[in-house]
């Protein structure tokens, strides 16, 4: 099983980190976990069509998490998909992919009467219910739909996914989560979002104190996400969804680093992680994983 992230980013724009997404493959079958901006973009970069995604999971109607969508449904249909695009949301983000279809309406038809493309059937969304604990089984991997705790955005999930004896949870948008923690129970790699507060400083006019408590409070302070990997007895920590997207990686890996023994990566755009073998690679780099506790 591999996982790439796509998009290590917030709704805080950044050029080298796009909005949420990630790509999780495992046996022939390929997964995208959300589809903020840049995402469809990034997922060129990686070398992967869109039409051979066979599904999209969304984790919850936050925008930085979901602006790719109809992106995905045009961009696929233009590489030939012959089948509508498989997205598993709860109500909330049914209700957006609904009104995205009203929207582009209008334009779909003019496309598809005009560019006579020999595949109309791929123009399309196909939306499939997701609630907490839903199982999905792929060929050669399974997904379970984790509720985690970003309110007053619910529901809202994480993923765990299941490769053979390999396991990979992400925690999607959330404070602290007891249930991420327990379905994520000796993971091989935990993909965990943060958000550090000292990297956010009172800006008049964007920000006040009581934005940086709210925005704060719904997401995972830095100095959370390593007892929450211990916690749930990860082998490694992998940091993603990083607010500000222009915290220092190094400040964070030591962060982490102070609670969780084991190896912590800040996340990168197109930072791929084999769990079979433990190696990384990113931009032409390849490393593998270290165990600091020597187990
Ligand atoms: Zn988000
Ligand atoms: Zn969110």
């Amino acid at each position: 099983m591999r996982v790439t992230l796509l998009g290590t980013g917030c709704p805080v724009l950044h050029p080298r980190r796009a909005g949420a997404g990630l790509l999780v493959e495992a046996g022939g079958t390929r997964v995208l976990v959300d589809c903020g901006h840049g995402v469809a973009q990034r997922l060129a970069e990686a070398g992967v069509r869109i039409a051979d995604l066979d599904a999209v999971l969304a984790s919850h109607l936050h925008t930085d998490h979901l602006a790719d969508l109809w992106t995905l449904v045009v961009g696929g249909w233009h590489q030939g998909r012959t089948r509508p695009l498989r997205l598993l949301a709860d109500p909330a983000v049914e209700r957006l992919a609904r009104g995205l279809e009203s929207a582009w309406a209008e334009e779909r038809a003019q496309r598809l009467a005009f560019e006579r493309r020999p595949n109309p059937a791929g123009f399309g969304l196909e939306v499939e219910p997701l609630e907490a604990g839903r199982r999905l089984v792929f060929p050669g991997l399974e997904v379970e739909a984790v509720p985690v705790d970003h309110r007053p955005v619910e529901p809202a999930f994480g993923f765990v996914f299941r490769a053979g004896r390999r396991i990979l949870a992400t925690s999607g948008d959330t404070r602290r989560s007891e249930a991420l923690i327990a379905a994520a129970r000796d993971c091989d790699l935990l993909v965990h979002e943060v958000f550090v507060h000292r990297a956010l400083p009172i800006v008049p006019g964007v920000r006040e104190s009581a934005t940086i408590a709210a925005v704060g409070s719904y997401h995972t302070a830095i100095e959370e996400v390593g007892p929450i990997a211990t916690a749930a007895r990860a082998r490694a920590l992998l940091l993603t969804h990083i607010v500000p997207p222009t915290a220092d990686p190094g400040e964070l890996v030591l962060e982490a680093g102070r609670g969780f023994a084991g190896p912590v990566i800040a996340g990168e755009d197109l930072l791929s992680v084999d769990l079979a073998t433990g190696t990384l690679a990113w931009r032409g780099l390849a490393a593998r994983l270290a165990d600091r506790t020597g187990g």
